[in-house]
């Protein structure tokens, strides 16, 4: 399809284009039932085959072992921030949280609402520019949780490997590097991503948490704010948000095509990787400024010598078909979102659009 856009977007973001296909072909009529998929109930043996078929997809291409259950929430993943401690911090007990950036920062915020919060880690002292060493991970003794935030989007860090726990469950939002790559989820006691990157349309919230969690939680929580009430009713217990359900079903048959999430990594890791030799090979006029160890493999952020230049680039990019390069307004500057589903053609064309910028205005 000639005239599909470089999308390099943060979020909302790219969808593979066969996923957009195949869900064209089904949108009118969803199997031969006579209508779309949006339009019959979710207790219908048709959207229930999806939904179940959904969750047999993530389980088989995460490799998640039994004991955990999987759940399709909604709120996105700002009302996880609120539900976890909701749910799981008890009184007497400590919300651990490693403190990576403008999201880890938004969940601690979050949980101070409800309870007690221990910085167990920091970088807010290096600008978030690099996460923390492992070692340097200080778990409260009276930890209900260890919460990290797997990928910064927003500064462009990424865990380059995660941290062992022991018996404090560690929970990790993993909204903008889910199936990014393999992950061993048995280290996790819950995982949790907004769909909108890597998964699917925005609208759902994949929730897979252990289940020896979901124990003893307190009665008083509201129904809706119950990982409880969803789990006993597989996602259910009221009307699930299908679309966005059945577009992460194509999504994830999509990462079964590509050979799974080793390919995909390896994917990923060179797409992002010949964006970033191209700023390493630029002889300072690209910066990026994340610590080498950090640098993430889906939010690539990068300097211009100053913001003048940088709004030339951002505008010329769009010239060229190029979409969503503009960093965060929060910390400015310049990102490359290369996601799942952005293809390595796109990353070319950037790394040589860069490399002709750099020879016009270096
Ligand atoms: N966590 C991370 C790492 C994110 O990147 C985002 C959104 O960009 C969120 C949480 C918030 O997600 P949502 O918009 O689904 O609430």
């Amino acid at each position: 399809m000639g005239n599909r856009a470089y999308n390099f977007n943060a979020g909302p973001a790219a969808l593979p284009l066969e996923v957009l296909q195949k869900a064209q072909e089904e949108l009118v009529e969803f199997k031969g039932i006579g209508m779309s998929i949006m339009e019959i109930s979710h207790r219908s043996a048709e959207y229930e085959q999806v939904h179940n078929e959904t969750q047999q997809l993530l389980k088989q291409i995460y490799s998640i072992p039994d004991g955990y259950q999987i759940q399709f929430l909604q709120g996105g993943a700002s009302t996880q921030f609120a539900m976890i401690p909701l749910n799981f911090l008890k009184p007497g007990k400590v919300g651990s949280y490693v403190l990576t950036g403008a999201w880890a920062e938004k969940a601690i915020q979050e949980a101070k609402l409800f309870g007690e919060v221990a910085i167990a880690a920091s970088s807010q002292e290096q600008k978030f520019m690099k996460i923390p060493d492992l070692s340097e991970i200080n778990i409260h003794p009276d930890s209900a949780y260890l919460h990290l935030t797997s990928n910064e989007t927003i500064e462009g860090a990424q865990f380059p490997s995660y941290p062992d726990t022991g018996n404090v469950p560690l929970i990790g939002d993993m909204s903008s590097d889910i199936l990014s790559r393999p992950v061993d989820v048995s280290k996790f006691g819950m995982i949790y991503a907004g769909a909108q990157k890597n998964l699917g349309p925005s609208g759902v919230t994949v929730v897979i948490v252990k289940e020896d969690l979901l124990q003893d939680l307190p009665k008083t929580i509201p129904t809706m704010l119950r990982y409880e009430t969803h789990g006993k009713n597989n996602s259910l217990y009221n009307t699930p948000p299908v679309y966005s359900i059945y577009m992460v079903n194509l999504v994830l048959k999509w990462i079964q095509e590509q050979g799974g999430l080793a390919v995909i990594e390896k994917n990923n890791l060179e797409k992002s990787g010949l964006i970033y030799s191209t700023i390493d090979q630029s002889g300072g006029f690209y910066r990026g400024p994340v610590d080498q160890g950090s640098r993430s493999a889906m939010n690539i952020t990068f300097r211009l010598q100053d913001e003048e230049l940088e709004k030339k680039f951002i505008k010329e990019t769009e010239q060229h078909g190029f979409v969503g390069l503009k960093g965060h307004r929060s910390v400015g500057g310049l990102r490359a979102s290369t996601y799942n589903a952005v293809p390595y053609a796109s990353c070319k064309a950037l790394a040589d659009f860069m490399s002709d910028f750099q020879k016009r205005n270096g």
